[in-house]
C-alpha cells in the first residue's frame, strides 16, 4: 500500500480544508470569505461582521461586505475594494483584526498579514437567478390570462358581431372563460387578486393589458 508523504498530506489539506471551512461556516450568516495570506495560506469561513470600515480622503465610509468582490490588501493597511458592479474604492482598513469563524474556529487576521480577501457571491448569485425564473414564470402565466382574455373577446366579437372599437365587460366575458372572475395577476397583492384589479380588457380589437405590471406583463404577439 502506498503511503502519502506528509508533504503530499499537507498539500491535500491545503487544498481541501479551505473547502471545508466555506461549509462549515457559521449559520445565519449567507456571506462566506476566503481569505488569502501573504505566506500562500487561504482560510475561508464566514465573516464575524458583515461590513469593514475604510478610511477615505472623501472620510470613513461602511463597506457592506455583501457588495464587495474582493478586497486587495497593500502595504500600511492601504486596501483596494473590487465591488460587484465593478466600482472600486481605495482607503485604509481601520478595522483591527478580520475576525472569521473558520474550520479551526474564530481567527483574528491581523490585515498586515493578509494579501486579498474574496467575497463569495454564490448565494446573492443564486438568488439573482432564482428571482429572474420566479418573474419569468409569473409574467408567463400573466401573458396566459391575457391571452384567455383576448380569446374571450374574439369569440364574443365574432358570436355577437361586434366589430373592433366596442367596449365590453367582464360579464360579456363571462360565457367564454371559464371562471373568469378568478383570473388574476399572479404579481397581484391579496386585495388586487381579481380579475377587475388585475386588467383592463380594452376594447376589442385591442390586447387586454395587465395592471399591475402593465411594461412586462403584454402581449406582444396576436392572441391564439
Ligand atoms: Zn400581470
Amino acid at each position: 500500500m502506498r503511503i502519502l508523504g506528509v508533504r503530499n498530506i499537507v498539500a491535500v489539506l491545503s487544498i481541501i480544508l479551505p473547502c471545508v471551512a466555506d461549509c462549515l461556516a457559521a449559520p445565519g450568516t449567507n456571506l462566506r470569505v476566503s481569505v488569502e495570506l501573504t505566506d500562500g495560506s487561504v482560510i475561508g469561513g464566514s465573516p464575524v461582521t458583515n461590513q469593514l470600515k475604510l478610511s477615505m480622503v472623501t472620510g470613513d465610509v461602511d463597506v457592506k461586505l455583501e457588495l464587495v468582490a474582493a478586497i486587495q490588501m497593500e502595504s500600511n493597511r492601504n486596501a483596494r475594494v473590487l465591488f460587484r458592479n465593478d466600482d472600486k474604492l481605495s482607503g485604509r482598513l481601520s478595522q483591527d483584526p478580520i475576525e472569521i469563524d473558520a474550520l479551526l474556529g474564530r481567527l483574528k487576521i491581523p490585515p498586515d498579514v493578509i494579501a486579498v480577501i474574496k467575497v463569495n457571491s454564490g448565494p446573492v448569485k443564486k438568488s439573482g437567478i432564482v428571482n429572474a425564473q420566479t418573474e419569468a414564470r409569473t409574467r408567463n402565466r400573466c401573458v396566459s390570462n391575457l391571452r384567455q382574455i383576448e380569446l374571450a373577446k374574439d369569440s364574443l366579437a365574432t358570436e355577437t358581431g361586434l366589430v373592433n372599437g366596442t367596449l365590453c365587460t367582464w360579464q360579456d366575458l363571462k360565457p367564454f372563460v371559464k371562471d373568469i372572475d378568478r383570473l388574476c395577476c399572479p404579481a397581484a397583492d391579496d386585495e388586487q387578486r381579481t380579475a377587475q384589479e388585475s386588467y383592463e380588457i380594452i376594447p376589442i380589437g385591442v390586447d387586454a393589458t395587465c395592471k399591475i405590471c402593465p411594461k412586462t406583463h403584454k402581449l406582444t404577439g396576436p392572441a391564439f
